[in-house]
This record gives structure tokens, sequence and C-alpha cells, in this order.
């Protein structure tokens, strides 16, 4: 076991501060990573502070971070794919069982024996894991990703869970190419749901709350903006989206979404706010609509979102900001104020 420096909060009201975690020493399968940059996911605030409670209640004190981007500075003697000095990432997961149903169907995201990067019972150390929000993480090779060296590394730290988790669900509906495609919010996920949508060949819409976002979504890869506070705007597209992924953070009308998809619609969430949803069964019913949900995605997969961001050239848009500002961020988050994730230099950690 080593110390490694880190951001942590010690209850549901205190702010992330400074402080030191332990690590283990690589086990012959693990890989052991300096971390470059990290992203801040609104998963992050929502553990931090405990909105989960009923699902995955959080266990103080709390690493969050699992947008990890960094080098390899170390690796266990069975390790072969890794070697010192490589760019890796690494996302929401750091161990499975290798052999369950999921596992094998290569979704280890559904293994029930899945480790998350933070907030997880920790099989080696015991209490819980702790993200990415520190200097270093000792990680089963199994889980770690390759990066693109063609990348910018502060916008590649978002990919590992704003990137996959809208990447995932657009890949399983099937060919996009000429679909109408609307992603709802445009915040860390959404934005990455833009520029994939218009990757994979949609018409893309954004709807969002924020009417001062709509350059930027233009600029993103959306050919509409719809404010979704304007019933006019909202009423000219009701009926008309083949596919649309929900990345709201906060409890919001959801029929009024499934009332934009046209018929055998599919409208698929990823944002996971606090309150169940109120869904009409007439809002479903009319036009064979279906509702779904999305977790991140499989490790493979996950490669392959990566493999395609560097053949295309995609990063996330970040904001780059210390460690020390990351309460700061996590206020900003909660009033829909980011352009478009904040991306934490762990170098700052040293200082
Ligand atoms: P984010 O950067 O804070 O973006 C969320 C966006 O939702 C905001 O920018 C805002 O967009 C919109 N929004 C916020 N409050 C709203 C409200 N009250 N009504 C309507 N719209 C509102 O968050 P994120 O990191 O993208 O995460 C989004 C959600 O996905 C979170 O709940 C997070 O926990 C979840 N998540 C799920 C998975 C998964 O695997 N399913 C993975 C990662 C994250 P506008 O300003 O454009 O309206
Ligand atoms: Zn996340």
């Amino acid at each position: 076991m080593y110390n490694a420096k880190a951001y942590s909060a010690a209850s549901v009201t205190a702010p992330l501060a400074s402080t030191t975690i332990p690590r283990r020493e690589p086990t012959p399968r693990d890989v052991q990573i300096e971390i470059l940059f990290c992203g801040v996911c609104h998963s992050d605030l929502h553990t931090l502070r405990d909105e989960w409670s009923s699902i995955m209640p959080t266990t103080y004190p709390c690493v969050p971070g699992h947008e990890i981007v960094g080098r390899v500075t170390r690796v266990g003697s069975a390790v072969t794919g890794f070697k010192p000095g490589d760019l890796v990432g690494v996302g929401c997961m750091v161990d499975a069982d290798h052999t369950c149903p999921s596992c094998q169907a290569n979704v280890e995201q559904f293994c029930p024996d899945v480790t998350f990067t933070y907030n997880a019972p920790d099989k080696h150390l015991g209490g819980v894991t702790y993200g990415g929000y520190s200097e270093s993480i000792v990680v089963d090779e199994k889980f770690v990703l390759r990066v693109p060296a063609n990348l910018d590394l502060a916008g590649v730290a978002p990919l590992l869970c704003a990137g996959i988790t809208t990447w995932s669900p657009m890949r399983r509906w099937g060919d996009l190419t000429g679909k109408k495609v609307g992603v709802v919010g445009l915040g860390g996920l959404g934005h990455m749901g833009v520029k994939f949508a218009r990757a994979f060949g949609a018409r893309v819409v954004v709807f969002t709350t924020s009417p001062n976002k709509k350059d930027d979504a233009l600029r993103l890869g959306a050919h509409e903006v719809i404010v979704s506070t304007d019933a006019d705007q909202m009423h000219q597209h009701a009926g008309s989206f083949d596919f649309i992924l929900d990345t709201i953070s906060a409890e919001h009308d959801i029929n009024a979404y499934l009332g934009m998809l046209g018929l055998d619609g599919n409208l698929t969430l990823v944002g996971a706010p606090e309150k169940p949803y109120a869904v009409s069964a007439f809002a479903l019913l009319f036009g064979r609509k279906s509702l779904s949900g999305s977790l991140i995605g499989g490790i493979r997969e996950t490669q392959e979102m990566l493999d395609f961001c560097g053949e295309h050239n995609i990063t996330a848009d970040v904001e780059v900001i210390p460690i020390q500002r990351v309460n700061e961020a996590y206020d900003r988050l909660v009033r829909s104020d980011v352009k478009y994730r904040f991306s934490i230099d762990m170098a700052s950690l040293k200082g």
C-alpha cells in the first residue's frame, strides 16, 4: 500500500478538500497510472450530495472521478497490454467477475459483481473505492483503455463517461443516417451526444432550457435548437423524432419529450435525476413509442468509441480547472453553467 494525494468530501455537506488516500501496490494483473486529467461528471455531484441514497448510498469520505486520463507508471508481472509511459484512460468501472453472462457479452457494467471506480466495495483494500480526483490509481488491466495519441488529453478525459454513455445507446439504436435525433440538455453528456449524432449522419436537434447555448449547440454540430420552455417551438416539432436521448440531471416532464417522438420512436434516458418520473401511458400507447434507459458502456465498446474519436478528432469541449476550484465547478454544474465539461488538471494537486 502507498499514499496518494486526493480530494475527498468528508460528509454530505462538506466541500471537497485535500487529503491522502491509500492505493494498493500493483498486483501481477494491475496497471498503476499517474492521473493527468479527470473530468467532472454530474454523477460525481449526485454521489457527493447523496442524491442517489435509495439506490447507491454514499460512503464518506468520498473521492469522486470516473473520467480519468493518465500515463502508466508501473505494471504488474502478468500485464501484457500496457507498459510504463503509455497514455491510458479509466472510466466508471475498475473490476467485474469476468465470468457472468454480462461480462461474456462485453457489458461488464451489468455484471452483478461490477466494481465502480468510486463509492463501491474495494475488494483489495476493504472500505470503498476512491476515484480519479487523485494523483494516481491502480486498476486491473482489463479495465484500462488505450488513448489515441493525437487527441488533447484534457478533452479526452470526459470521453470515459460522458462519451461512452452517449455513444452506446446511439450505436445500439441502429443506423442513424438521415434520422431525426433529439438531444435533451446541453451539458457534459448532451454536448457529446450532439457530436456523435452528427458524426453518425443524423439530423440533430438540441432541446435546451438555456437560450444562450444556441450558438454553441450549432457549433457543436446541431442542425436546429429548440428552447424547451417555448411551447410554440415544442409544438412545431411534435411527433417528428425517431430517437431522443435525454441527459437531464434534474426532475422534468418526460411526457413532453415522448410527445416529440414519431411512430415507433424511442426515448432513451441516460440522465439520472434523484426523483422517479411520472410517465403517461397514453404518451407511449399512441404512436407505439418506447422508453428505455442506458448505463455507460462496456469496455470493448468504450475502446471502439475512443478509437473512433482518434480517427475523427473528437474530444469534449472542456474548461480546464485546477483542483482547488472544484467546489466552484460543482456550484456552476447545478446552475447548468458549464461549457461543456470541467476537466481537472491534476498537476494542480502536486503544488
Ligand atoms: P450536466 O453537465 O450538468 O448537464 C445536464 C444538463 O441538463 C444541463 O446542462 C441542462 O442543460 C439540463 N438541465 C439541468 N437541470 C435541468 C432542469 N431542471 N430542467 C431541464 N433541464 C435541465 O450533467 P451531465 O454530467 O451531462 O450528466 C447528466 C445526467 O446524466 C446526470 O443525471 C448524470 O448523473 C447522468 N449520467 C448518467 C450516466 C449513465 O450511464 N446513464 C452516465 C453519466 C451521467 P440545458 O442548459 O441545455 O437545459
Ligand atoms: Zn459520469
